[in-house]
């Protein structure tokens, strides 16, 4: 049995509720059905997501906001059979690669060991067609904690010698897929589970419901044009990287 075969537990950690059903969910999907348990991390709160100016500034509205997004966050959750969703609640849309974010990264890392890690581009696609809603400071920022999270402080005693105290281990991550990265070079067929990410996207209804149609469609043909790399019928792609 190859260690990984011992430790089928995967983690995709994003910065806000959607963003891993927009980017990873068909595959994460794939590896649940595959006997893998998935846990989702999300970084921030939720308290964004709204373009009401009443609702912006009000705290107890943004703290409804909060709520909905969450609980909508779940019911993807549920759909898609994840073991657990995790909030590490900080502020959304202001979102740093600080070393406290880091920290609770690797907190996550060493508790639930994970053997393969999914998390957001730390880079900037520069292409005329990309979307830019990748460019969120907030993913951007989610994505150099977590790769640093990643390597080297979770597999290192040494970084955050606090965690130790807190009985967390050093833990080493397998394999990383990065998710909207400058450079893919890795495929995942999703044709089993894509109609399962639709049905998930369909959970963040105060997102999306206005105009669910026209996700759907984006995210059908989306992940037919990311199949075509690798000549399938519907993909998710990334950047892998194997840490050796
Ligand atoms: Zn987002």
């Amino acid at each position: 049995m190859t260690s990984e075969e011992e430790n089928k537990v995967a983690m995709v950690i994003v910065a806000h509720p959607d963003d891993a059903e927009f980017g990873s969910s068909g595959t994460s999907a794939l590896w649940i059905k595959e006997g893998w348990d998935v846990y989702y991390v999300i970084c921030t709160d939720a308290s964004g997501g709204g373009d009401d100016l009443a609702t912006t500034l009000s705290v107890g509205a943004r703290r409804e906001t909060t709520e909905t997004r969450k609980r909508e966050q779940r019911a993807a959750g549920e759909i898609i059979g994840l073991k657990d969703v995790i909030f590490l609640d900080y502020p959304d849309g202001i979102l740093e690669p600080s070393l406290a974010l880091r920290r609770d990264i690797v907190r996550m890392l060493r508790t639930y060991r994970p053997s393969r890690v999914i998390c957001p581009s730390p880079d900037r696609v520069w292409e005329p067609a990309y979307y830019i809603g990748r460019h969120h400071p907030d993913h951007l920022a989610c994505g150099q904690a977590a790769l640093a999270a990643v390597y080297p402080a979770s597999q290192n005693a040494w970084d955050f010698p606090e965690l130790l105290a807190e009985g967390l281990a050093p833990h080493k991550v397998s394999e990383v897929f990065v998710v909207g990265a400058p450079v893919n070079n890795y495929s995942v067929d999703i044709s089993a589970t894509l109609d399962i990410k639709i049905a998930a996207l369909r959970a963040h209804d105060s997102q999306l419901g206005s105009h669910f149609d026209e996700v759907e469609k984006w995210m059908r043909e989306g992940a037919a044009r990311a199949g075509e790399a690798d000549g399938l019928p519907f993909a998710e792609r990334f950047h892998r990287i194997e840490n050796r």
